[in-house]
């Protein structure tokens, strides 16, 4: 028993990601030619994406009791974004200016011939791109926020029709879901080796010199995603859910470890709907609802990362920016990290939209490109762990 529960697929998950980084570094060429197993596996998660958004989402909200109990997990479920995605930025705005990384550096050297382009998000493009013109043609594209968009529509309608039909209706998305499910864990059981040679590579491409060459600000924006993750989320799962949040994220921690190995909220969601509902004791219906909505648009990590990224920037080009421009990036961050699609580098994307907003240069995000994939591992992470942290939370205010 002792043995089984150590050879657990969480902490084989651990284990090849040290290994992984390990192999990676001391044999760069093999991790390279392997990377197609890593691929295999993060191929065989995105497949069961979309399916299981459309289903999870169908049946969490054909299950609720009404309009009324939609209303309230919607309205608690954006509360819950909007301040964890608000805290996480102050707190990256305040430990940057607690520990000022980069001040006096002046290391801005635009590298030359790098053309980036500028990501512009009006509201206007940004409440278009919630609706699809085909909803076949974004299923087949794989863009969740628009299927979300039309799911949840799709699903309060039939909250209309006659009940007889609907209870069909039900009972066909019930059972793809519970099949999807059961396809995640057969996936899921892949991850050790897929983890390890997904890891191997990322560490054999980007190498590790850039991380201790750009120490100051990788410091920074790591301590600040630990005191987001260890301090701020569980004191609101304590405090306003009045649960153990460690003992949770002890049950769950399988979901932010595969968030963190393949840098993508999106590709980790099966997980997340899997462990939260049989190890955490999240219902079908709230991890239904919040978990595919948190891993497109709740990202605390990615807005506490940016927040630090275009203060860090700015310091190292010698401008000081204005109390106003600060409000400005709490603004824009907030929406770049709702914005930002749950992949890879999405989250970098976004921020030439922030840089932008303050005048800085959109070329300067080529100073933090070295690192940014060893970064938006952890901010995946946290981004996963805030969804997680969520669904527990409303699961136990609803229940009350
Ligand atoms: N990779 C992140 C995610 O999937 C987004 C980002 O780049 O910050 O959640």
């Amino acid at each position: 028993m002792a043995i089984k529960k150590l050879l657990s697929i969480e902490n084989l998950t651990l284990l090849a990601i040290f290994a992984g980084i390990a192999f990676g570094y001391f044999f760069p060429t093999p991790s390279l030619d392997l990377k197609v197993i890593g691929d295999i596996y993060l191929k065989l998660l995105k497949m069961l994406i979309i399916p299981l958004v459309f289903a999870s989402i169908f049946v969490a909200i054909a299950s609720l009791s009404g309009k009324e109990e939609l209303k309230s997990i919607g309205i608690k479920a954006f509360l819950y974004y909007l301040t964890t995605t608000a805290l996480a930025v102050i707190l990256g705005i305040v430990i940057f200016h607690i520990l000022n990384p980069g001040a006096g550096e002046h290391l801005l050297q635009l590298p030359q011939n790098i053309s980036i382009e500028k990501k512009d998000l009006s509201i206007e493009d940004f409440l278009l791109s919630f609706i699809p013109a085909n909803i076949f043609e974004v299923l087949s594209r794989g863009a969740i926020l628009p299927i979300i968009f039309f799911t949840i529509l799709f699903a309060v309608a039939a909250l209309f029709i006659d009940p007889s039909k609907r209870q069909s209706l039900y009972m066909l998305f019930d059972s793809i879901n519970d099949t999807m499910m059961i396809l995640a864990k057969w996936v899921i059981s892949l991850t050790p080796i897929g983890v390890f040679f997904l890891i191997a590579a990322t560490v054999a491409k980007n190498g590790l010199e850039p991380i201790f060459e750009l120490y100051s600000y990788v410091l920074t924006v790591l301590l600040a995603l630990l005191l987001h993750a260890l301090i701020t989320l569980p004191a609101i799962g304590y405090f306003v859910g009045r649960f153990n949040p460690y003992r949770y994220f002890l049950q769950i921690k399988e979901a932010p470890l595969i968030a963190f190995s393949t840098a993508s909220s999106s590709a980790t969601l099966p997980v997340s709907l899997e462990v939260a509902e049989e190890k955490g004791g999240v219902s079908k219906k709230v991890a239904g609802f919040v978990l595919p909505l948190g891993a497109t648009i709740n990202m605390d990590g990615t807005a506490l990362y940016e927040s630090i990224a275009v203060l860090f920037i700015a310091n190292i080009s010698g401008v000081d920016l204005s109390l106003a421009q600060q409000i400005t990036i709490f603004i824009t961050v907030t929406f770049a990290s709702i914005g930002a699609a749950g992949i890879p580098g999405a989250g970098l994307i976004m921020m030439t939209m922030v840089l932008d907003s303050v005048g800085l240069p959109v070329e300067s995000i080529a100073l933090i490109i070295t690192v940014d994939r060893f970064l938006d591992m952890f901010r995946t992470a946290v981004n996963n762990w805030g969804d997680l942290l969520g669904a527990k939370l409303i699961d136990i205010l609803l229940r009350r």
